[in-house]
């Protein structure tokens, strides 16, 4: 059997600390599933099919990534999958509590699957989606921070300087 991780979150959009993150997770599992939450409180600047094209298009070299969409509850969609774990990210102190939560939560739900937590490269310790947005949002360069598809997108969006 193969290990099987899910990565899930809103990569909206997704970012190099994201990147970062799968390449690392790679060297531990066989397959990364990534999968976009669909969550129709959270109000998201792509829509889903957006946010998993420009994923499609970041990580097409890597034969052991594939690209999905989830609703409902992550750890009944993680064993569906046959994953064995759950991967998460963490950044600067400020992640923890709410990771911490998370995981004992999912791991109450269903006590077979494993929250992994791998830290990002230093570079990306700072970078998140939503400061990204921020940013891009009122035409601040955020060259170098995303994929090139991000990048292009983002450009298109906000005409950024
Ligand atoms: P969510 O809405 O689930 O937090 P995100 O797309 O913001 O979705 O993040 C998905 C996962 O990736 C989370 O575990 C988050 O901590 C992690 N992550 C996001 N950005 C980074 C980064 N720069 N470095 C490390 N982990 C990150």
């Amino acid at each position: 059997m193969p290990d099987i991780a899910v990565y899930p979150g809103s990569f909206d959009p997704i970012t190099n600390g994201h990147m970062d993150l799968i390449q690392r997770g790679l060297k531990i599992f066989d397959r990364i599933i990534v999968a976009v939450a669909k969550n129709p409180v959270k109000k998201s600047l792509f829509s889903t099919e957006e946010r998993m094209e420009m994923l499609r298009v970041s990580l097409k070299d890597y034969s052991q990534v594939t690209i999905d969409s989830f609703e409902g509850l992550l750890v009944a969609y993680a064993k569906g999958q046959n994953a064995r774990a759950i991967l998460r990210g963490l950044r600067a102190v400020t992640d923890f509590e709410y990771e911490f939560q998370l995981a004992m939560m999912n791991r109450r739900l269903e006590p077979e699957i494993e929250t992994v937590f791998l830290m990002t490269g230093l570079r990306w310790v700072f970078l998140s989606s939503s400061i990204l947005k921020e940013a891009a949002i009122h035409g601040g360069n955020i060259e170098g921070m995303v994929p090139e598809i991000v990048y292009a997108k983002l450009k298109e969006k906000f005409g950024l300087r």
